[in-house]
């Protein structure tokens, strides 16, 4: 299936020159939106995934139904003071801006095989705080996962080492 024509590109968003890729029709889709979960849902599955963290917010939208799809869990990592019990956090760098990320301290287990998901890798910041999370915690990421990655970032570059699967390439 050619997911591209359910990516909405929105010039000078949020800010002048940048090309937001906008998520939202794919989701709108339910055909392009079940394709895309199963697809991550397959390569979690040859990964041996146990359990899956997402990023606020559109981490969750990826990442839920693929927890779902497979019968394991999820864990939403999100930005300082959203959690209501006891956390573990990180700071970190964004395309635009910078921000805390926390998730929950029973959130994985040690030794758990967890996979990260998340909208987009654009340079990579999000995703590299969210696998320091994880990890603080003993869980041990087995995949990254994305319908997105922007090329040009080279978010790659920050979490070398780490397994990606993207569905679509800018
Ligand atoms: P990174 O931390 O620079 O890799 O940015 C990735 C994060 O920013 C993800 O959580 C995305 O949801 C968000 N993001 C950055 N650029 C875009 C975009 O063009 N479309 C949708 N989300 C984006």
């Amino acid at each position: 299936m050619d997911l591209k024509q359910y990516i909405a590109d929105v010039k000078d968003f949020p800010e002048k020159g940048i090309i937001f890729r906008d998520i939202s029709p794919l989701m709108a889709d339910g055909e392009a939106y079940r394709y895309a979960t199963n697809e991550i849902a397959k390569y979690a599955k040859d990964k041996g995934v146990e359990m899956i963290v997402g990023p606020e917010a559109r981490g969750f939208i990826v990442g839920c139904p693929v927890a779902y799809e497979l019968g394991i869990g999820f864990a939403p990592a999100r930005k300082k003071g959203k959690l209501p019990r006891e956390t573990v956090e990180v700071s970190y760098g964004l395309e635009y801006g910078s921000d805390v990320l926390q998730i929950h301290k029973d959130a994985i287990k040690p030794g758990q095989k967890v996979m990260v998901c998340d909208d987009l890798l654009a340079t990579g910041g999000t995703i590299a705080a969210t696998i320091q999370l994880i990890e603080k915690l003993g869980g041990i990421v087995v995949g990254t996962a994305f319908l997105i990655e922007l090329t040009d970032l080279n978010g790659r570059a920050q979490i070398e080492g780490y397994d990606i699967f993207t569905l679509m390439d800018y």
